[in-house]
């Protein structure tokens, strides 16, 4: 067999070249990074875990009508997704103020937000990922005045189904970074993963200690050990309720 031909590595994932133009394979990886890439470390069976959450979710969500990139999982780090053109924007839904929220409008750790916020971040290492206003996201033409719409309308909806979900597994989900792409149709899917890597996720059974709630990449962002385990469980309660 030939060696497949790497499109593209990021910081979690992988992409290969299928034989299908139309369909990519994504290999995620163990490897798990911070603060822009400034802390590095990795997350022992990672890879296979959020693989594994992403494809549940995945389908969850195509099954309540939401168009993924998702196709199936040929291999337990490994799953084959439909090739998309990625937006260059991080959107990010909060329900509970925490992480950056908190840094820059000084709100309390915890306060629950009256309404979901959508943030849409400037995909950019170089920059740091930015904080986007509207008018700033279609000056720079990083998606129509349409797409931006149906971003917004998406995420909110995909808020809405996930919080059920989570909250079933007795976990809070207190925010989440979506990314989307366009397909050779130009339509909108959800791309990227969804998982304790890109979601804040508190476990309702263990209190208010701001410590012993974290089930997410917050336990390896601020050294509060127990990374692996944190993401085992998300994907059993998962895997209960799926
Ligand atoms: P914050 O804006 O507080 O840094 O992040 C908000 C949410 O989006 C968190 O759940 C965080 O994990 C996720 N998020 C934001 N930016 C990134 C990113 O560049 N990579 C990943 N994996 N998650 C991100």
């Amino acid at each position: 067999m030939s060696v497949p031909t790497k499109l593209y590595e990021g910081k979690a994932k992988i992409i290969y070249l299928t034989d299908d133009p139309e369909i990519l394979l994504a290999v995620f990886k163990d490897d798990a990074t911070a603060f822009n890439a400034q802390k590095r470390g990795t997350i022992p069976e990672k890879g296979r875990i959020n693989n594994s959450i992403s494809s549940k979710l995945f389908q969850f969500l195509e099954a309540r009508g939401i168009r993924t990139h998702f196709i199936d999982t040929p291999a337990a780090n490994q799953m084959r997704i439909r090739a998309v053109k990625i937006l260059p924007l991080e959107v990010v839904v909060r329900n509970i103020a925490a992480g950056s929220l908190c840094q820059q409008t000084g709100l309390p750790l915890g306060t629950v937000l009256k309404m979901p916020l959508v943030d849409f971040y400037y995909k950019n290492d170089q920059l740091g990922d930015p904080l986007l206003t509207r008018d700033r996201l279609l000056l720079m033409e990083l998606a129509t005045p349409e797409q931006v719409d149906s971003i917004t309308h998406l995420a909110l909806k995909i808020n809405d189904f996930l919080k059920e979900l989570f909250q079933r597994c007795n976990i809070i989900l207190v925010d989440f970074k979506l990314e989307f792409g366009l397909d050779s149709q130009q339509q909108l899917l959800l791309a990227d993963e969804i998982s304790p890597d890109t979601c804040r996720l508190w476990d309702m059974s263990a209190g208010d200690d701001p410590n012993l709630r974290v089930l997410d990449k917050d336990r390896f962002r601020r050294d509060l050990g127990n990374v692996e385990d944190a993401y085992q469980e998300v994907l059993k309660r998962i895997l209960n309720e799926l």
